[in-house]
Protein backbone atom coordinates (compact mmCIF):
# COMPACT_ATOMS: atom_id res chain seq x y z
CA UNK A 1 0.00 0.00 0.00
CA UNK A 2 1.28 3.51 -0.85
CA UNK A 3 2.18 5.80 2.09
CA UNK A 4 0.33 8.67 3.38
CA UNK A 5 -3.32 9.24 3.88
CA UNK A 6 -5.67 7.85 1.33
CA UNK A 7 -8.40 11.15 1.93
CA UNK A 8 -5.37 13.75 1.26
CA UNK A 9 -4.42 12.31 -2.43
CA UNK A 10 -5.80 13.33 -5.79
CA UNK A 11 -7.02 10.66 -7.49
CA UNK A 12 -5.79 12.58 -10.81
CA UNK A 13 -2.52 12.28 -8.93
CA UNK A 14 -2.67 8.83 -8.24
CA UNK A 15 -3.65 7.54 -11.81
CA UNK A 16 -0.80 9.31 -13.59
CA UNK A 17 1.50 7.58 -10.48
CA UNK A 18 -0.59 4.00 -11.68
CA UNK A 19 -1.29 3.72 -7.69
CA UNK A 20 -4.48 1.20 -8.92
CA UNK A 21 -5.28 0.03 -5.55
CA UNK A 22 -5.68 3.70 -3.91
CA UNK A 23 -7.46 4.50 -6.88
CA UNK A 24 -9.50 1.32 -6.34
CA UNK A 25 -10.14 2.53 -2.62
CA UNK A 26 -11.39 5.81 -3.41
CA UNK A 27 -13.88 4.80 -6.28
CA UNK A 28 -15.36 2.50 -3.84
CA UNK A 29 -19.01 4.16 -3.48
CA UNK A 30 -17.84 7.16 -5.83
CA UNK A 31 -20.35 10.18 -5.65
CA UNK A 32 -17.82 12.67 -7.56
CA UNK A 33 -16.11 12.99 -10.40
CA UNK A 34 -13.06 15.16 -11.66
CA UNK A 35 -13.97 17.35 -14.14
CA UNK A 36 -10.67 17.68 -15.76
CA UNK A 37 -8.83 13.86 -15.69
CA UNK A 38 -12.31 11.60 -15.39
CA UNK A 39 -11.79 9.86 -12.79
CA UNK A 40 -14.09 9.26 -9.82
CA UNK A 41 -13.86 8.87 -5.50
CA UNK A 42 -15.80 8.81 -2.82
CA UNK A 43 -14.97 12.53 -1.39
CA UNK A 44 -14.60 15.49 -3.65
CA UNK A 45 -11.68 16.27 -2.04
CA UNK A 46 -9.48 13.72 -3.76
CA UNK A 47 -10.38 15.12 -7.22
CA UNK A 48 -9.08 18.69 -9.02
CA UNK A 49 -12.13 19.52 -10.41
CA UNK A 50 -14.62 17.46 -8.44
CA UNK A 51 -18.54 17.35 -9.77
CA UNK A 52 -21.07 15.60 -8.05
CA UNK A 53 -22.38 11.93 -9.72
ZN1 LIG B 1 -8.60 15.82 -11.67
Amino acid sequence: MSKGKLSDKKACKLAKDEDIDALAALAIDAQFICKKCGRVSSNKKNLCKAQKL
